[in-house]
């Protein structure tokens, strides 16, 4: 069967070339006679896999030395409890709601503590985000929390706000290595894999040293302190050994292929190839307003419900899948993360100008 373009949302399209790499090491990793998925985490082996998706990594986001890359599992919610958990003196976070993720991560947060929120966009169905340049962060606030790229909305923070030195702790899940970021910009950034990086399964967490502290609240798990798997290296327990492998494959094939500049580049194409096409069209358009458009969730809709369905139906059997909007948005989500070729989008549009021509 041929391979289709998938346009999911997460977990999503990885790169063909690192999907054939991890076919060919399948059975037999280098001279290990074994499979990654079969080996010790305390391998030599295995310890060499994630020190170098480590290093790379690093390198792709020039990640500075004061900083901890942590390897855990639990996906981007568990960080919802783990951040607070760890990072709540006062007990009181400010946060920028601009969607699902928010709104998760505040409902979490209020579990332990006092929620402030500075900006939203919910008056308008989350289609725009809140200007962040007059906020005013509490001062008592343990930390900001933003969403950076809102995944289902389809919108993208450009502007982070001034937190007056409070730490800013950013979910990046859809949105990590899609562009170049200043890293000295964010405290905490975390991301799931399973959208621009590799399988569901591993979850990312960028962290600078001072976060890392031995006051938790009381009670906090061993297995949720960033403490403990800063110092064992990611492995105080059995790692996702077979994700933290593919991860790191991804990482080497983005590097090679210019790193995260070039991913950058590639990703504005993509999406205004598609963006223009939605400002052009009599029938299709974009939900999100224009300058604060996803470079990696793209939301639209048709002129009818009919119509949205009825695209949805033939694009699929026209090999363009997972094009089906989020529920609480309608209409179509294209996500186009870095693994989405250019050929793939062209497809998507010349489909898309097809169709407004028969219907
Ligand atoms: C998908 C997503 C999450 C949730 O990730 P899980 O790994 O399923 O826990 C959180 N935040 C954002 C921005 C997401 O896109």
């Amino acid at each position: 069967m041929k391979r289709v373009y998938n346009f999911s949302a997460g977990p999503a399209v990885l790169p063909e070339a690192v999907l054939e790499k991890a076919a060919s090491e399948l059975l037999c990793y280098k001279e290990s006679g074994m499979s990654v998925m079969e080996m010790s985490h305390r391998s030599t082996d295995f310890q060499n896999i994630i020190d170098q998706a480590e290093a790379d990594l690093r390198e792709l986001l020039n990640i500075p030395s004061n900083y901890k890359v942590l390897f855990l599992q639990g996906g981007a919610t568990t960080q919802f409890s783990m951040i607070p958990m760890n990072l709540f003196k006062n007990k009181v976070v400010d946060f920028v709601h601009t969607g699902a993720w928010s709104k998760k991560a505040i409902a979490e947060a209020k579990r332990y503590g006092k929620v402030n929120v500075l900006a939203s966009s919910e008056d308008k169905n989350f289609t725009y985000v809140p200007d962040l340049t007059n906020i005013k962060i509490s001062e008592d606030a343990d930390y900001v929390h933003i969403v950076q790229n809102n995944t289902i909305y389809g919108t993208r923070i450009t502007k982070l706000p001034n937190t007056l030195g409070k730490p800013l702790i950013s979910d990046m899940s859809s949105n990590i290595l899609s562009e170049p970021i200043d890293i000295n910009d964010y405290a905490l950034i975390f991301a799931g894999a399973q959208k621009n990086i590799g399988p569901a399964g591993t979850t990312i967490v960028i962290i600078r040293e001072d976060l890392i502290t031995d006051d938790y609240l009381e009670g906090t798990p061993l297995m949720l302190q960033y403490k403990i798997h800063a110092s064992k290296g990611s492995m105080y327990n059995t790692p996702p050994t077979y994700g933290i492998y593919m991860c790191g494959l991804v990482f080497r094939h983005l590097l090679e292929n210019g790193g995260v500049k070039a991913m950058y580049e590639k990703n504005l194409k993509k999406a205004n190839l598609l963006y223009d096409y939605l400002d052009n069209s009599n029938m299709f358009k974009g939900t999100v307003r224009k300058e604060d458009r996803s470079l990696m969730n793209v939301t639209f809709v048709a002129t009818s419900d009919e119509l949205n369905k009825k695209f949805i139906e033939e694009a699929k059997a026209n090999g363009i899948v997972n094009i089906k909007g989020h529920r609480s948005v309608g209409g179509m989500r294209a996500s186009i993360y870095n693994a989405m070729p250019y050929e793939g989008v062209k497809a998507l549009v010349d489909f898309m100008k097809k169709f407004e021509g028969e219907n």
